[in-house]
C-alpha cells in the first residue's frame, strides 16, 4: 500500500469555499494563549462555511449567511468549492514541539527499555542518543531534508499545517548547521509552515565528556552566534535536566540567543524538578515536559505569557504511569499547548490526534481543551498568534477537515487517523491512500 500527497494545482482559482461544515471549530477569540475555562471555548459554528482567498480566511460563517454575500454569487462558479458533508472543520493542528532530524528508528533502546534494560545498558549495547548523534553526523544534509519531509508529509496527512522542528542529534558545529538546513530545505518542499530551533544543547556529545562548560561556551559563542547570522533557526532550545545541561548552563544559552536576536525555549522537568524563576527572567516562548513543575512555579507561570508545552507522547512511549499534570496548570490559569515531541528515542509519533487522545485519558482535559491547546495555545508558543490557531478573517489559511459529524470524535477514535482533507495556505492539499 502507498500513501501519496497529490500536488495543489497552482493554476487553480486562488479562492476556495468549504461548504456543508457539519460542525466548524472557529476558536475566534483574542489572539492570547487562552486560560482556565477559556480553554474549553472552542466557537462552533454549526451549517457552517469558509472562504478562502489569497491564502487567507476570508469569511466565516453560518453558511446561508456567507452564500449571501453578493461577490460570492456573482463569482462562485469560478471558485473552486471543497464539500464537507458530515464533516468537522478546525484549524490545522500547529505541532509546536518536534525532532525531525534523525536518520534511523532507535529500535535497540525499544527493544532493550521493554526487556527491562537501564539507560547505561542501553548505551552499552549501542542504542541511545549517541547512536542518532552518529547517524546524523554520517548522514548528508540531502538524506536529512528527505527524512524531515517524510515526517513532515505524515504530521501533514494527519491534521498538522505547523511544525516546529528542532535540530539536536549534531552536537557539532557542522552537524548543527546541517541539521537546520536540512530543516530548511524539507520546508522549502513542504506546503504547510516551519519553525526551526536550534538544539545544539540537546546533551553533552561525546568529545566533551566531563567538559560541559566548555561545550557550552562553544554553543554561545560558535553555533547559536552562526545559526543567527545565517538565519537558519527562530529560536534556541536547551534541555535543562540531570544528565544533561544545569539550570546555570541553561540561562547562559538562554542570555547568548537573546544576544544574538533569538527566541529561547527549554525542555525542563521532564524527569526531575528545577526552579523556573532563571529561566522565566528571559521570557522564554515555552518551557516543555513540565512533568515535574513545583508548586512554586505554577504561580510564576500563571503571571507569564510563556506556555508549557505538555508532551505526552513521551510518556506512553516510556511506558511511564504518570503524565504531566494538565488539571493542575490549567486549573491555576497557565497555558498550556500540547505537541507530539515526535522524536526517534522517547515518541516516534506525527500524530496530533494521538496526542489529544492521550491528553484526554491521561491527563483529564476535555476534547475541547485539548484542541485549544494544540491550535490556538500552541500557535502561541511559537509566537504566530496574529496569523494562526483560529479560524478567523484575515488568518493564514490552514485547516483540517475530519471525517467525523462531531468534533470529540477527534480525540476518541485512537490509533485511527480521520483526517480526510488538508488545506494548507488556501490550497487544498488532497491525499488519498492508492493500493
Ligand atoms: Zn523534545
Amino acid at each position: 500500500m502507498r500513501h501519496k500527497v497529490k500536488l495543489p494545482n497552482r493554476a487553480s482559482s486562488p479562492y476556495l469555499l468549504l461548504t456543508n461544515i457539519s460542525q466548524l471549530l472557529t476558536l475566534r477569540g483574542e489572539s492570547a494563549p487562552r486560560r482556565g475555562s477559556a480553554l474549553n471555548a472552542v466557537g462552533i459554528i454549526e451549517d457552517a462555511s469558509v472562504l478562502c482567498g489569497g491564502g487567507k480566511i476570508v469569511a466565516v460563517g453560518r453558511q446561508r449567511e456567507v452564500l449571501r454575500d453578493e461577490w460570492l454569487r456573482k463569482n462562485r462558479s469560478k471558485i473552486h468549492e471543497l464539500d464537507c458533508s458530515g464533516r468537522v472543520v478546525l484549524p490545522g493542528f500547529i505541532d509546536c514541539h518536534t525532532h525531525p532530524v534523525f536518520a534511523e528508528p532507535r529500535l535497540i533502546d525499544f527493544e532493550k527499555r521493554i526487556s527491562g534494560a537501564s539507560y547505561e545498558e542501553i548505551a552499552a549495547a549501542g542504542g541511545g542518543i549517541r547512536s542518532s548523534i552518529a547517524a546524523v553526523r554520517a548522514a548528508s544534509r540531502k538524506e536529512l531534508a528527505d527524512k524531515v519531509l517524510a515526517a513532515l508529509n505524515a504530521m501533514l496527512r494527519q491534521g498538522t499545517t505547523t511544525v516546529e522542528a528542532k535540530s539536536g542529534y549534531g552536537l557539532s558545529t557542522e552537524s548543527e548547521i546541517k541539521s537546520l538546513e536540512a530543516i530548511r530545505d524539507a520546508a522549502n518542499r513542504w506546503p504547510g509552515t516551519v519553525q526551526s530551533t536550534l538544539l545544539a544543547a540537546h546533551v553533552v556529545p561525546p568529545e566533551f565528556a566531563g567538559k560541559a562548560d566548555q561545550y557550552v561556551e562553544k554553543v554561545c559563542d560558535e553555533i547559536i552566534p552562526l545559526a543567527a547570522r545565517r538565519k537558519l533557526a527562530r529560536y534556541v532550545d536547551v534541555f535543562c535536566e540531570r544528565g544533561a545541561f544545569t539550570l546555570e548552563q541553561s540561562e547562559k544559552i538562554f542570555a547568548a540567543a537573546r544576544r544574538n536576536g533569538l527566541g529561547t525555549r527549554a525542555h525542563v522537568c521532564q524527569f526531575t524538578s528545577s526552579r523556573l524563576a532563571g529561566l522565566l527572567a528571559h521570557h522564554p516562548a515555552s518551557l516543555d515536559h513540565m512533568d515535574c513543575v513545583g508548586e512554586e512555579d505554577v504561580a510564576a507561570l500563571n503571571g507569564s505569557d510563556t506556555v508549557a508545552v505538555l508532551l505526552p507522547g513521551a510518556n506512553y512511549f516510556l511506558g511511564h504511569k504518570d503524565y504531566p499534570g494538565a488539571r493542575r496548570l490549567i486549573d491555576s490559569g497557565v497555558a498550556i499547548a500540547l505537541a507530539t515531541d515526535y522524536n526517534p528515542g522517547t515518541s516516534p509519533t506525527p500524530s496530533m490526534a494521538f496526542v489529544l487522545s492521550t491528553a484526554c485519558t491521561h491527563m483529564r482535559m476535555s476534547p475541547a481543551e485539548a484542541i485549544c491547546a494544540a491550535t490556538m495555545n500552541a500557535a502561541c508558543a511559537l509566537g504566530l498568534q496574529a496569523q494562526k490557531g483560529t479560524i478567523e478573517p484575515g488568518k493564514d489559511a490552514d485547516l483540517a477537515v475530519f471525517d467525523v459529524r462531531d468534533y470529540r470524535e477527534i480525540a476518541y477514535w485512537f490509533a485511527w487517523n480521520r483526517c480526510a482533507e488538508m488545506v494548507a495556505g488556501g490550497e487544498v492539499q488532497s491525499f488519498a491512500v492508492d493500493d
